[in-house]
């Protein structure tokens, strides 16, 4: 329909010699920015449940009923304070009733999940594969902060990861059932042998993390995940020693580097195992 129109308006653009824009080019352009801004909208939406969630799990509160309150003076919140992005903008980022402190990680959360939504609605053509990997997108967000507010990743959110895995049997990333039940065991299997032998070196969480991305990504990918999750998580133990916020027998949370991993290999993991591979042709 969209396509159809803009065949159109660029026949009317040839016959408006010269001139910019024509009406219905305009118009076409006030429709796509609003379909760009409710997409965002949505995205942040979904961003502000991601906060919930990653609230309330950890507490064992129900993340699905029950009203939103405010941390710190538990007073319910009205829905003119959780408008996702605004709210926290027009109230500086302090609760209406106590004005205590409300982290900006909130309002990083929702911005993030806007953009998400925007980029991949943008840049992935199929719009059911644009909303899979946006739900991956937000598992893996909330995996990610969850782990590092309490060095625990969820069966849950493993399990919500392997459905979305099992779903791009259909919607893709194209990968051979074959690759998916190899990677099902690449990483994972690896992973809980040295946990065997390496007390707390990786948690049981991160090994069902590596067993649902093998599934979802081959085991080309989830190799490709997993070595640009160890590079991540270098890099930060690096900069955590230096900083020396914690000692060296200390272990961290490796899941948030995990989860940027298996996102980038979700999205690049074939352009950057051609890469790797071009090194030794
Ligand atoms: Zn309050």
């Amino acid at each position: 329909m969209i396509e159809n129109n803009i065949v159109v308006h660029i026949a009317n653009l040839e016959t408006h010699q010269g001139q910019l824009m024509c009406y219905n080019c305009s118009m076409l352009t006030v429709v796509y920015t609003i379909i760009y801004v409710l997409i965002f909208a949505i995205g942040a939406t979904i961003g502000s449940f991601v906060n919930v969630l990653v609230y309330r799990l950890p507490r064992d509160l129900d993340f699905v009923r029950g009203f939103s309150f405010c941390p710190a003076c538990k007073h319910r919140l009205m829905p003119l304070d959780i408008v996702p992005i605004i709210s926290w903008l027009l109230l500086r980022g302090r609760c209406r009733y106590c004005e205590a402190r409300i982290s900006p990680r909130y309002l990083v959360v929702e911005a993030a999940c806007g953009a998400a939504g925007l980029l991949l609605y943008v840049f992935i053509p199929s719009p059911t594969q644009a909303v899979l990997f946006f739900a991956i997108f937000c598992v893996l967000l909330a995996i990610s902060l969850i782990d590092a507010d309490t060095q625990t990743i969820f069966d849950g959110m493993n399990i919500a990861l392997g459905v979305l895995a099992v779903a791009s049997i259909w919607l893709g990333p194209e990968v051979t059932m074959s690759s998916r039940l190899i990677g099902l065991a690449a990483v994972s299997v690896p992973l809980f042998v040295i946990s065997i032998f390496i007390s707390g070196a990786f948690g049981l969480g991160d090994v069902f993390l590596m067993v649902a991305a093998g599934f979802l990504l081959g085991w080309q990918g989830v190799l490709t995940a997993f070595f640009i999750g160890l590079i991540l998580g270098g890099i930060y133990g690096v900069y955590v020693l230096a900083r020396r916020k914690k000692g060296r027998k200390d272990h961290f949370a490796f899941g948030p580097c995990l989860a940027i991993g298996i996102f980038v290999s979700l999205l690049a993991g074939e352009r950057i195992i051609d890469w790797y591979l071009s090194f030794f042709r």
